[in-house]
């Protein structure tokens, strides 16, 4: 009798709660600066490694957690950036205002801007630098009724080999 040829996928799912700032350039209400309690979700797939996990769930905590009751500047709005990590200043440009921010309290978003889609985006390719993650799908949601999802699977190597 011939064997039954199966695909199996195995994923872990994170929720966390963040409460984070930030200002969308030229959009009228977004514009000013402000807050949302984001519900970030994420999940990852992928093989389950030696360990018998796919990732900590504490790597994936600790990727979202780093956004947490911190300003979001898109790469655009930051003008000029002096001092280091800890004790150093950003000038931000943010909807035709200047702010100056102390490093420790702003994280910088590789996009033009801080949109929810773009920041799912960011924590979507911090989270899929592991060996063995298939994908990662990442879901930002500022209310209940709005949410942003992205994913990223991985198709193959740069051999052309699938990586799994
Ligand atoms: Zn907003």
């Amino acid at each position: 009798m011939e064997k039954t040829r199966v695909m199996e996928n195995s994923s872990i799912r994170v929720v966390k709660d963040i409460s984070a700032g930030h200002i969308l350039d030229d959009v009228e209400k977004c514009g000013r600066m402000h807050g949302h309690n984001y519900r970030i979700e994420i999940e990852i797939m992928g093989e389950v490694q030696s360990d018998g996990m796919i990732l900590n769930f504490d790597r994936v905590k600790d990727v979202v957690m780093q956004y947490d009751h911190k300003f979001i500047a898109s790469k655009k709005q930051v003008i000029s950036s002096s001092g280091g990590k800890l004790n150093g200043t950003y000038e931000l440009l943010c909807n035709h205002k200047n702010y100056t921010m102390r490093k420790d309290e702003v994280e910088v978003l590789s996009a033009d801007f801080s949109s929810a889609e773009n920041f799912a985006k960011e924590i979507a390719y911090q989270l899929n630098t592991s060996k063995g993650v298939r994908g990662v799908t990442v879901i930002v949601e500022e209310t209940p009724n709005n949410k942003a999802v992205f994913s990223v699977m991985n198709i193959g190597g740069s051999d052309g080999e699938p990586i799994w």
